[in-house]
């Protein structure tokens, strides 16, 4: 198993505290109410992240010690209606200051993506931002149970074209995807 033991660390607002980098990290970003939390507690097989009733209330990165060599790091949600403008800056920054700081350290970035919905101007932003700092880019579709199997493989198929990067589709329901999602955070940590 990849995660042996996993422990909340801290919910950095500033720079300054971010802890000193180790043997790598592994950022999850994706729009507020997408299932990153889920995801986040099912690979560490217990419940690290909370899972929000009431979307876009994380405005942290926060940082996950995961066999006392890595972190998990759980970017702030996006894409909230309700955030002003201000709030989106600083979500912007954040997210910057943290792949500028860290992009050597970042072994992989997955994106999780709604499977029901197309790629909104949040997740092309933050793919271009995983370009430009030259990061290993992996797309989850998440809640995938929603969709029929023909559903799916067009929307897999549109991910993919759309992004230019490897696509998994994944439920937290039927746990489909999550021994990819593992196959493949194995490989770029081990
Ligand atoms: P976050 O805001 O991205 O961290 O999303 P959460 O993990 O808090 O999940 C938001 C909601 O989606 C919760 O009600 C979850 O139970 C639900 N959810 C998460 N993953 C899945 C999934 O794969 N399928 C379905 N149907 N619901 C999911």
């Amino acid at each position: 198993m990849l995660v042996k033991s996993a422990r909340f660390l801290v919910a950095a607002h500033t720079v300054e505290q971010f802890p000193e980098p180790l043997k790598g990290d592994v950022c999850f970003a994706g729009r507020s109410n997408v299932g990153k939390s889920t995801l986040l507690n099912i690979l560490c097989n217990q419940k690290l992240a909370k899972v929000s009733k009431t979307p876009g209330k994380t405005r942290t990165i926060n940082f996950y010690l995961i066999n006392e060599r890595y972190y998990f790091v759980d970017l702030p949600g996006y894409g909230y209606a309700a955030i002003s403008k201000a709030e989106r800056q600083r979500w912007k920054k954040l997210i910057e200051s943290y792949f500028s700081l860290r992009k050597n350290e970042i072994k992989l970035s997955v994106l999780l993506v709604d499977s029901r919905l197309t790629a909104q101007e949040s997740d092309k932003i933050f793919v271009e931002y995983c370009e430009h700092y030259g990061l290993n880019l992996l797309i989850v579709l998440s809640k995938t149970d929603k969709l029929s199997e023909t559903q799916l493989k067009k929307v897999v198929q549109y991910f993919s074209d759309e992004f230019g990067s490897e696509v998994i589709p994944y439920s937290a329901l039927n746990r489909r995807g999550v021994k990819e999602i593992v196959e493949r955070l194995v490989k770029v940590l081990e």
